[in-house]
């Protein structure tokens, strides 16, 4: 039988982790420390010193300096819902995807996640951490910090608080106006939808390229799923999701709800 997370319900992988892949809820050992039968799939991994959540992740640290510079409100996050991605917190050997509300993602690997503010409102009356699957959304840092401060996601042609219009992406079909997700980081990653921008770290005084993706909660039933539409051809955007299958879209507002910015550094030369 496989576990999962009491929180939000997803499978999660057969290994001695610490807390939920997908939302991040920590797992308490019970009290007695004696092991329940039947505990199968609770499997010790043998690397040693691997076993817990580094104390402190140097990665983590550079991806906190890197959000820290985009001076968003600090109301805007929820500390529960931080989880590093990255090779020492997130180990090579453990599954690759998980399962939330009957769909399959992909494990953001790599990646560095910052929890947000979910409104209780919504949690409860459609338990999004039960029901609504995960999917990302890559988009620039003021895109990403605007979706988060209007508490909802904007559709091309809506008007933000500041009065500005949301623009249609170049490239993208007159009158679809629609949000994009898509249950693997591999393809919301990709340069036509998470531009990259350049981060001198005070710490490292090294510059990354620092990128950016929204991690949500989607309900089922108020998309559609269809190829990528990035011009990939034969070329595998993803090892795991196919290319006919990579791309969302929604016109249902309400129907997205972001619980993370994904942070991921990359150093440049
Ligand atoms: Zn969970
Ligand atoms: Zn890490």
């Amino acid at each position: 039988m496989p576990r999962r997370c009491i929180a939000c319900g997803a499978t999660t992988p057969p290994f001695n982790i610490q807390c939920c892949p997908s939302c991040g809820q920590e797992f308490r050992k019970p009290a007695n420390d004696s092991a329940p039968p039947n505990n199968k799939t609770h499997v010790k991994n043998n690397h040693s010193g691997h076993s817990k959540q580094p104390r402190v992740c140097p990665y983590k640290n550079l991806c906190a300096e890197y959000l820290r510079s985009l001076e968003w409100d600090r109301s805007l996050f929820d500390r529960r819902f931080n989880h590093c991605y990255c090779s020492d917190c997130y180990l090579e050997s453990w599954s690759d995807t998980v399962e939330a509300a009957g769909s399959v993602y992909v494990i953001p690997r790599g990646w560095c996640r910052f929890g947000l503010q979910v409104d209780k409102v919504r949690t409860e009356v459609d338990h999004i951490w039960r029901n609504w699957i995960v999917t990302y959304h890559g988009t620039t840092p003021e895109a990403a910090q605007s979706i988060v401060v209007h508490r909802q996601f904007l559709i091309p042609g809506d008007k933000r608080l500041d009065g500005e219009k949301i623009a249609i992406c170049p490239g993208h079909i007159e009158g679809q106006n629609h949000i994009y997700t898509s249950p693997t980081i591999a393809y919301s990653a990709h340069p036509c939808y998470c531009r990259p921008q350049l981060f001198r770290s005070q710490t490292t005084n090294k510059i990354y390229k620092a990128h950016i993706v929204l991690q949500c909660r989607q309900q089922p039933g108020s998309f559609k799923v269809q190829p990528e539409t990035i011009g990939a051809g034969h070329q595998r955007i993803c090892s795991i999701i196919p290319n006919d299958e990579v791309e969302i879209y929604t016109t249902v507002r309400a129907s997205v709800l972001p619980y993370g910015i994904l942070i991921q550094l990359e150093e440049t030369s």
